[in-house]
């Protein structure tokens, strides 16, 4: 068997044309644009890449970004004014402040300062109850991308059995809430999980969000199982200069011909990120504008 290799970019592609359409319907019915404000505090270059990507999507997809760039030395009380300020804008719709905060900055009261209903990325504890007592609210963007795309792959997911590896509050946890909410019978594995290769082995849906370099072996993988690897890896710079490869928490080669379905890293779930971003910049603007609208056609 060899897997079907899932074109996370195509589908956020076509995610983000659908959006693009969506907006000219928006601004038709509004006389205004949604409009999504990035927040950046330092210089650092993962973190830099991230918000020009974000701000390029934004402005492509029709929409309003607002970028604001602070000095490392921002202190918190500045930092949380400028979160008021953005909660009070009526332009903005969504608020994503990027993390991670240099180390003076306590994350968490950032993340809590933000109003809910802009909170695009999902993070605010209200956010996260909203999910898990299944109440409508905003789902963190990468696990939300991955659902869009296993329910592309697998259509109903009802009864299916789910390992996520990894319960970060941003990855793991959520995608575990979505699964459940899907009828999947989920486990969560993490670091102090006993014979992990067991426990993915009788798994028909694989998420690994581990932060490890191709610790999920092909071995594992239950035959025609679905796998999507949420990591991003930087292998070690080659010896003559060039940045190493990206890989991601599974052993890709490895999997390719046991699953049924695989994502590929890069190309996988890192486009899915950014488009659901958009998308859920897109609710919070029509929820704000009381507009409606179909979000099963995003
Ligand atoms: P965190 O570091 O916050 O969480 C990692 C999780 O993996 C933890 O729950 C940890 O367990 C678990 N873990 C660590 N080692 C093992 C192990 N040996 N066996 C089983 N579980 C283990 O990472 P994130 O959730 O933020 O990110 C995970 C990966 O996804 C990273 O590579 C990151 O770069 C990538 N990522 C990609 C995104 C995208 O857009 N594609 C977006 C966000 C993240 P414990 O809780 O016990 O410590």
């Amino acid at each position: 068997m060899t897997a079907n290799i899932i074109d996370g970019k195509a589908f956020a592609l076509g995610l983000r044309e659908r959006i693009a359409t969506q907006v000219a319907t928006f601004r038709e019915a509004t006389g205004r644009v949604p409009g999504l404000a990035v927040v950046l505090v330092g210089e650092d270059p993962a973190s830099a890449v991230y918000v020009r990507n974000k701000h390029k999507a934004t402005v492509a997809a029709g929409m309003a970004s607002f970028e604001h760039k602070l000095s490392a030395h921002t202190s918190q009380a500045d930092l949380l004014a400028l979160v008021d300020q953005l909660n009070a804008d009526p332009a903005v719709d969504g608020i994503l402040v990027q993390l991670p905060l240099p180390g003076h900055i306590d994350e968490r009261a950032v993340i809590t300062r933000i109003d809910p209903d802009k909170d695009v990325d999902g993070f605010h504890p209200v956010n996260a109850g909203r999910l898990a007592t299944g109440l409508e609210g905003f789902v963190p963007c990468t696990p939300l991308g991955c659902l869009m795309l296993l329910k592309d792959q697998l259509g109903d997911l009802a009864g299916l059995d789910a390992v996520v590896i990894g319960r970060s509050n941003i990855v793991g946890k959520p995608m575990a809430q979505l699964l459940v909410k899907e009828s999947c019978t989920v486990t969560v594995a993490h670091s102090k999980t006993r014979d992990l290769s067991s426990v993915v082995k009788r798994a028909d849906i694989v998420v690994a969000a581990v932060g490890r370099p191709e610790m999920v072996k092909g071995e594992w993988i239950k035959p025609g199982a679905c796998v999507i690897d949420v990591g991003i890896n930087r292998e070690p710079a080659q010896p003559g200069g060039s940045n190493g490869r990206l890989v991601g928490d599974v052993d890709f080669a490895g999997a390719l011909s046991v699953a049924g379905a695989i994502t590929p890293v890069p190309g996988g779930v890192g486009p899915m990120t950014i488009a659901v971003l958009l998308r859920n910049t897109m609710i919070s603007a029509h929820r704000r504008e009381d507009v409606s609208y179909d979000k099963d056609a995003w």
